[in-house]
């Protein structure tokens, strides 16, 4: 049990911005920037990995509607979503999370978010990689 499962009970107040029978979305207590919003599934579960359809399914429909909705209302014109899975990916809350993180032209209002991506290289095994991936899916 986390602190996002009393949230769900209603136990811990929070913004409200969004709920249906699988999800809920509301207003980061420490925001990265204006509108930053969390969104969960009702499941309770750490990692996206362990959903159920049903519940992968509800979050799937309604981030892309979340995502209008937070630029629409604080006139970002962009924003990133973010899910960090597991301790090593940064992950705090061990209740699995969307974060929607509108972000503006003037680097001072998403201050909070920096991305750093050093990119490497595909290399040879390539091709055994992608068969591996694909034959571990369940
Ligand atoms: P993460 O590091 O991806 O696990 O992010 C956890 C997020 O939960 C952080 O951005 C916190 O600010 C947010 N958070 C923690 N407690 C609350 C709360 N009571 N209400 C709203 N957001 C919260």
């Amino acid at each position: 049990m986390t602190i996002f499962s009393k949230i769900l009970a209603g136990e811990i107040p929070c913004h409200r911005v969004h709920e249906d029978d699988h999800v809920l979305a509301f207003l980061d207590i420490g925001p990265l920037s204006r509108g930053h919003l969390l969104l969960i599934p009702r499941e309770e579960k750490a990692t996206l990995g362990e959903l159920s359809d049903d519940s992968a399914a509800a979050l799937g429909r309604v981030l892309p509607r979340l995502c209008r909705a937070v630029c629409a209302a604080t006139g970002a014109p962009a924003c990133n979503v973010l899910q960090n899975n597991g301790a090593e990916a940064g992950q705090v809350v061990m209740h699995v999370h969307f974060h929607i993180i509108p972000r503006f032209p003037d680097r001072e209002q998403g201050a909070g978010l920096r991305v750093e991506w050093r990119a490497g290289e595909l290399d040879g095994d390539a091709a055994e990689l992608a068969e591996a991936i694909t034959a571990a899916m369940t």
